[in-house]
């Protein structure tokens, strides 16, 4: 694998500023005076990677999330469905640091207090996070945009003479393959459809290793059979990382979950298979029944 790596310092100087800045990736912030919490620290031997109890969060008066309870195990792949405005993508704010909850619980596996940590620092600790919208480096190859996410805790100057080692090609090339974009590696992402940069994207997040990645509507806008193949990514993540999916798609659930969570109105209204909570009267009339 011999990627086109043309000379794009000044580019990539200023996309290392913006890694750094904390905006689009994880890592390269400082987590200030306390010992960095790693994801080494991430004690599961109590059976959760994520522990929610009795979460409350208010807009203006309106229970956005209202006593939220929930975990999830190491290695599992936990599905999120539930109607537009139920609080799932306020539930991902709250696990990932950006908005705080007014009361409540929220553990990182047994020992870490998420409370506690802002936003940079739960994303330093290995929880990953998917927004619904592609964000990755559009004037760069997919190739540079798996390599920035092996260096963006160095320095700009450092990020320039970077060279890859063989490990780091290996797992790259891995990545590559992973994602089903071994054939674009020199392409510009720019040029990609919209579901492989979803790919990419979610390349450029494992590429960091996360004990938990969070994913919010992935297969949104993609085509049937980008959506099959992100069907096949996941399956083939499971036990591997731990991934919270909050998805509308129903036929994508069925080909990934195992259990699968019913939020409505800020709260677990069911969890199960999907075929115990497609047949759960309260979902049907909240959400599927529509
Ligand atoms: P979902 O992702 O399930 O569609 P959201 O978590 O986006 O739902 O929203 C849950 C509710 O909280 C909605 O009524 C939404 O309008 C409200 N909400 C979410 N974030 C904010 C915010 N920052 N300020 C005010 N209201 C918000
Ligand atoms: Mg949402």
């Amino acid at each position: 694998m011999t990627p086109d790596l043309m000379d794009q310092g000044a580019q990539r100087a200023e996309v290392h500023k913006t890694a750094q800045s904390g905006q689009t990736m994880s890592g390269g912030r400082d987590a200030g005076f306390a010992r960095r919490i790693t994801s080494n620290d991430v004690d599961v031997t109590h059976g959760r990677i994520l522990y929610l109890e009795d979460v409350c969060v208010s807009f203006d008066g309106f229970k956005a999330i209202n006593k939220l309870s929930l975990d999830i195990a190491p290695g599992e792949l936990r599905c999120i469905i539930g109607p537009n405005g139920a609080g799932k993508t306020t539930m991902m704010d709250i696990i990932t640091g950006k908005t705080k909850p007014d009361s409540g619980t929220v553990f990182f596996g047994s020992t870490i207090d998420l409370l506690r940590y802002k936003e940079p620092d739960i994303a330093q600790m290995g929880i990953g996070r998917k927004f619904q919208k592609p964000t990755v480096f559009e004037q760069l190859t997919v190739f540079e945009n798996l390599e920035l996410t092996l260096n963006a805790n160095k320095s700009v100057a450092h990020s320039l003479l970077f060279k890859l080692d063989s490990a780091q090609s290996d797992r790259l090339a891995d990545m590559l393959h992973t994602i089903h974009l071994a054939d674009s590696v020199g392409r510009t992402a720019g040029k990609l459809s919209h579901g492989q940069k979803q790919w990419l994207e979610i390349g450029m997040l494992l590429m960091q290793e996360p004990k938990l990645l969070l994913l919010d509507e992935p297969v949104a806008g993609m085509t049937d059979e980008e959506t099959e193949r992100t069907a096949e990514l996941f399956l083939s993540l499971k036990g591997k990382h731990s991934l919270m999916v909050v998805e509308h798609d129903m036929s994508f659930i069925r080909a990934i979950s195992d259990i699968v969570t019913v939020l409505c109105d800020g709260a677990v209204l069911a969890q199960g298979t999907l075929d115990q909570v497609q047949s759960d009267e309260r979902v049907i009339e909240v959400y599927l029944g529509r």
